[in-house]
């Protein structure tokens, strides 16, 4: 069993992928062109805003935002404490300051009222500047947007959806991608929409903003690539992940957001009364990056791990350790009694195989297996 099938996704398109490969590789036409354009109107419209531009990766994605926002040395960018490095190491790459915020334990995703609590914290000390906001769609499911965007607008702050984890979700009908003033997301093969290889995007509806990213992400070109106006990056995504990926993104549209979420639907079926399941809350829309249940303890969790494993089950723990713990952070110091619910989680999780090809004769091995652990 796979933890997230790529090859019966492979085996079900390969014509279609074989061909759009060879057909850059006829044109040798390996960087930009028409396979990057179409992707990028294509995913603009499925996302619906005005631009999207698409970069080498989504941890690219999010640091071409914080250098066209200037974000720097002295400013307060607030992260939630449960997600992938990425999401903080950003904002020290640019020598500014994350701060972490402890995680809602239904939805996973940032608490809103200690977000709000935070930034207060932030103000009164008068040491740092607060300027952004990263809410991460974890898992699939779009964080509070609503409540978001009211706590941003109240301290004039600017909002980063970090959405890797989620595209194709929605809140009433409002497509993730699209909320903030930007947002990001990562084509990393094992994404909900993923290439063959390393791709990201940003997406947002403002003007000037998508011209300088568009700019920043090829050497800071003005008229052209030898006209360098600011200092840049080389950031692309290549036409060959392009041609893939406007293979794929027909499918997610066609059927692979659907299946995924009757797979959610069997799972959660199957295991509710035995384990904690996922929270999808109404109106929301997941992508499901990540199947993840939560049991009582760290000794549960990790027994139930290791007889999956003796019954070839593959499961993984995102995230065994809080960002606020993380080394790359030490001499940040912050205080592990704000983190109540992220220290838990990180000790209770484990995602189980995911994807829309999932049958419903490996959901029901899979509860067997926990039943039987469970039960026992
Ligand atoms: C995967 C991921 C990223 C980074 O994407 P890459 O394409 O691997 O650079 C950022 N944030 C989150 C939440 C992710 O899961």
């Amino acid at each position: 069993m796979e933890f997230r099938d790529l090859k019966a996704q492979y085996s079900k398109y390969k014509n279609e992928i074989d061909s759009a490969i060879q057909e850059v590789i006829n044109n040798t036409n390996f960087i930009g062109g028409k396979e990057v354009n179409t992707l990028e109107q294509r995913l603009a419209e499925y996302a619906g805003v005005k631009h999207c531009i698409t970069c080498a990766n989504g941890t690219e994605a999010m640091t071409l935002l914080m250098m066209a926002w200037d974000i720097r040395e002295g400013d307060a960018v607030f992260v939630p404490d449960f997600t992938f490095f990425s999401t903080g190491e950003i904002v020290s790459f640019r020598g500014a300051t994350p701060i972490f915020v402890d995680v809602d334990r239904a939805t996973f995703n940032i608490d809103t009222i200690k977000l709000e609590k935070a930034i207060n914290k932030v103000i009164n000390e008068e040491i740092l500047t607060p300027k952004v906001i990263i809410p991460v769609d974890l898992f699939g499911l779009p964080a509070n947007h609503i409540e978001i965007d009211r706590i941003a607008k109240k301290y004039n702050l600017r909002v980063l959806e970090d959405a890797a984890q989620g595209f194709g979700g929605s809140i009433d009908g409002k497509k993730a991608c699209s909320f903030g003033d930007a947002a990001t997301t990562s084509f990393f093969p094992a994404k909900p929409l993923g290439c063959y290889g390393d791709g990201g995007a940003i997406f947002t509806n403002d003007d000037k903003l998508a011209e300088l990213l568009n700019s920043l992400k090829v050497h800071g070109k003005g008229v052209n690539k030898y006209d360098n106006v600011r200092i840049g990056v080389n950031s692309r995504l290549d036409s060959i992940q392009a041609a893939v990926l406007n293979v794929k993104l027909t499918a997610f549209i066609d059927h692979e957001l659907e299946d995924v979420n009757k797979v959610h639907k069997l799972y959660t079926e199957k295991l509710k009364g035995i384990v904690e399941t996922p929270v999808v809350p109404q109106g929301y829309v997941s992508s499901f990056a990540q199947y993840t249940i939560k049991l009582k303890n760290m000794n549960e969790r990790d027994a139930l791990q290791a007889k999956l494993r003796e019954e070839g089950i593959p499961s993984i723990v995102y995230y065994i350790k809080p960002m606020h713990m993380q080394g790359a952070f030490n001499q940040l110091k912050y205080d592990d009694s704000d983190f109540e619910v992220t220290n838990e989680l990180c000790k209770t999780v484990l995602s189980l195989p995911m994807h829309p090809y999932l049958c419903e004769e490996d959901v029901n091995s899979i509860q067997k297996a926990i039943k039987d652990f469970i039960w026992k």
